[in-house]
């Protein structure tokens, strides 16, 4: 039951995130956000869901700061939702591995896991509302399929690219690219 409870307390949580951001859209609190401050942050946050699953979190930089015009609580969301997806779907003993690099006009990050691996047909429809794949394999992960969805629409809002590459029982990278100057339209 507390189970239940809890994943339907982080559904309704989604939900009203994903709703949020699609009724306000471009309703963005602009700041200056260290990218590779935000990802550290977020594998502090993550490092014990990791341990626990017996999963190594690795960060690389190739600067100290990769800042770029963002809205720093969204910003982090999509580093939750990616990293807890490629903890999750990565079985004991995996790796996933980040990766910021800090460009001249952009900034990428690299979400890199030794999980489980996705079909290419699947991949289009990943972002999805309420898309999940094989729906027997990812139960007892007991997640919603939000998450990929709430990213989509936070790097639309940016600018920003996502780009899957992935491979059935292999793994999966998950590369974001943002561009340091926000167009303001
Ligand atoms: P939640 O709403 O709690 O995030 P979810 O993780 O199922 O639930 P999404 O994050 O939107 O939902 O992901 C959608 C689906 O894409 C997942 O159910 C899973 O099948 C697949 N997926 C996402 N990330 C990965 C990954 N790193 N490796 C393999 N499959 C993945
Ligand atoms: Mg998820």
């Amino acid at each position: 039951i507390l189970k239940e409870s809890n994943r339907l307390q982080s559904l309704i949580h989604d939900l009203l995130e994903l709703t949020r951001i699609e009724q306000h859209g471009f309703a963005l609190n602009l700041e200056e956000v260290d990218i590779n401050g935000q990802v550290s942050d977020v594998i502090k946050i993550l490092k014990g869901a990791a341990t626990e699953k017996n999963v190594n979190l690795t960060l690389k930089t190739n600067t100290p700061n990769s800042l770029i015009t963002g809205d720093p609580d969204r910003l982090k969301q999509v580093f939750i939702n990616l990293i807890t997806n490629a903890i999750t779907y990565t079985p004991s003993g995996g790796l996933v591995s980040l990766e910021v690099e800090n460009q001249k006009e952009t900034v990428t990050v690299k979400i890199k896991d030794t999980g489980i691996g996705m079909k290419k047909s699947e991949i289009p429809r990943i972002f999805e509302r309420f898309y999940r794949i094989d729906r027997a394999r990812s139960r007892d992960s007991g997640g919603t399929g939000l998450g990929l969805a709430i990213v989509k629409h936070i790097m639309e809002v940016h600018k920003g690219t996502i780009d899957v590459k992935s491979e059935i029982g292999v793994g999966t990278t998950f590369i974001l690219t943002f561009s340091k100057n926000l167009p303001t339209k």
